[in-house]
């Protein structure tokens, strides 16, 4: 390695907010997140609300609203084929 044009590299440990904690290699001295991969919906597969705006719920009632009219649109006029 050349000198002098490095970094310090450290041996880091990683605190997530829910109160995981890991290792990792860093020019960080120490690294801390709001989500891992111990706590992430994506991974622990349950539903955890982020949204403070009820930004999801609205999302999800248009959903439903549109999947309402999408049933009833289809169901009074199914398609014909020409
Ligand atoms: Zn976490």
């Amino acid at each position: 390695m050349k000198q002098g044009i490095h970094p310090q590299y450290y041996e880091t440990t990683v605190k997530c907010a829910c109160g995981n904690t890991w290792k990792t290699g860093s020019i960080l001295p120490e690294i801390s997140v709001e989500i891992c991969s111990q706590c992430h919906p994506f991974y622990t597969g349950k539903e955890k609300m982020l949204d403070t705006r009820g930004r999801v719920d609205r999302l999800k009632k248009r959903m439903s609203k549109s999947d309402d009219a999408l049933k009833t649109k289809t169901a009074k006029k199914p398609r014909v084929k020409k």
